[in-house]
């Protein structure tokens, strides 16, 4: 085979056989062929797309690429969780505990956040001396041990999508429903997990800004899902707003804690799809026969406090002292404060997830490159919600960073996210619509 055929093969429109896929995969991996006709084929596909056929063999060939995590041993069906990504979205920390404290077990890697949206991996790291990196055997003992595990991925875990991956950033391929849907069900297929709730999220601050967009990328990711055997859950959310109240690393620990104690003043929307993605998991793991039985069950493991119990677990097994949780107030806070008033009287009729996030993200709370190094206390706690009325001075916002001079920085952009209007606005739904249940 030869690669410049296979190029242009995808360039004509036409669908490559599955072992042409595979062979250029593996070449890849082990370098026979090179990053320019690599990044050729993926822009041939952006423009021709892929067939479901192919988009299958996509995915397999990345799965045989590398490693894959063999969890049939644990007692119950493994579950793992993906959400494609926004800005206060702290959803995994919350539903890992939850289903773990009920008995089914959460083999959850995740990744690190990237310009406007945010990582798991660096607000777990936020707690401290908490580690994430582990090798394929402590990940099944720590799962046996306390029944999750919310980890990076092992290095042998897909590496045709590591290195395909930083190609699509570099080269603008990264938007392709398929190429995207291949991406995340080879990572969760060689994840070794039965079951998956992904949680699509659809709007200003999400990959996905068009329902439609989102819905093929659920239905493509199940149909890849089932192929593997997986019972899958595609749940469409989202993320015009930021999710909760507290957007940057240790705050977002302290917005889940609080979740999880059951504290009355929770952000009623965080609440609300932490419940219901952790309903839709125990339904994909056969622990509740409907969403409303799986809610019942979440609301339980809170009320009784084994949820947040099972999250110090979780976090003392990874290396993280379970004091900073329960009191979580003593921990270095950031060094300046600076709150942002409203410029005038109204109702909040939109909260910019995207513009939020990035301002977050010079706050210190995220990357612009991958080398950047985090400021694990930076970030913007939103005082007011959509639909709130506020009058001119009011508080709509906290910058937490380490420089007055940041602060002053995002000051005029986060006032410029936060949009005041003359007349209340319905706020969108939160949840769209779910597949699979
Ligand atoms: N997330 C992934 O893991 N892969 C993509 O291609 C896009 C988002």
């Amino acid at each position: 085979m030869h690669a410049v055929d296979l190029i242009a093969k995808k360039r004509d429109g036409k669908a490559l056989a599955s072992a042409e896929i595979d062979w250029l995969v593996q070449g890849f991996v082990a370098g026979t062929v090179p990053d320019y006709q690599m990044a050729a084929w993926l822009m041939a596909v952006v423009w021709r797309g892929l067939t479901d056929g192919e988009t299958f063999a996509l995915t397999e060939a990345m799965v045989k690429s590398g490693d894959t995590l063999d969890l049939s041993g644990l007692a119950g069906i493994p579950v793992d969780k993906h959400s494609t990504g926004g800005v206060g979205d702290k959803t995994t920390l919350a539903v890992a505990p939850i289903l773990a404290s009920a008995g089914v077990p959460v083999a959850k890697m995740s990744g690190r956040g990237l310009g406007h949206t945010g990582g798991t991996l660096d607000k777990l790291e936020s707690i401290p001396g908490l580690r994430t990196q582990f090798s394929a055997d402590e990940i099944l003992a720590q799962i046996r041990s306390v029944g999750a595990c919310v980890c990076a991925q092992t290095p042998r875990l897909v590496p045709a999508d590591h290195k395909m991956y930083a190609l699509r950033d570099s080269t603008a391929t990264v938007e392709s429903l398929p190429l995207i849907a291949a991406s995340i069900m080879s990572k969760k297929i060689a994840g070794g997990s039965q079951a998956l709730v992904l949680d699509v999220k659809v709007g200003r601050g999400a990959f996905m800004k068009t329902l439609g967009d989102a819905r093929a990328l659920a239905e493509l990711m199940i149909k890849i899902g089932h192929a593997h055997g997986q019972r899958v859950v595609a749940v469409l959310s989202s993320m015009d707003s930021p999710l909760g109240r507290n957007i940057g690393n240790w705050l977002e620990v302290e917005e889940v804690c609080r979740l999880l104690q059951n504290e009355p003043d929770a952000e009623p929307r965080l609440n609300a799809i932490a419940r219901y993605l952790s309903a839709a998991a125990f339904v994909a793991a056969g622990r509740a026969a409907t969403v409303a039985e799986g809610e019942e069950l979440a609301v339980k493991q809170i009320g009784s406090g084994s949820a947040f119990e099972k999250f110090c677990e979780i976090a003392a097994a990874q290396g993280g002292d379970p004091a900073y949780l329960d009191q979580r107030k003593t921990i270095p806070q950031a060094a300046v404060r600076q709150e942002v008033s409203a410029l005038r009287e109204g109702w909040i009729s939109r909260i910019d997830a995207k513009a939020i996030g990035l301002a977050a993200m010079r706050l210190g709370a995220g990357r612009t490159v991958k080398e950047d190094r985090i400021d694990p206390t930076a970030g913007i706690v939103l005082n007011a919600a959509f639909g709130a009325q506020v009058r001119a001075g009011d508080a709509l916002a906290t910058l937490h960073t380490s420089r007055n001079s940041l602060a002053q920085e995002v000051l005029a952009e986060v006032v410029e996210a936060i949009t005041i209007a003359d007349q209340p606005s319905v706020e969108p739904p939160l949840i769209y619509e779910s597949h699979g249940l």
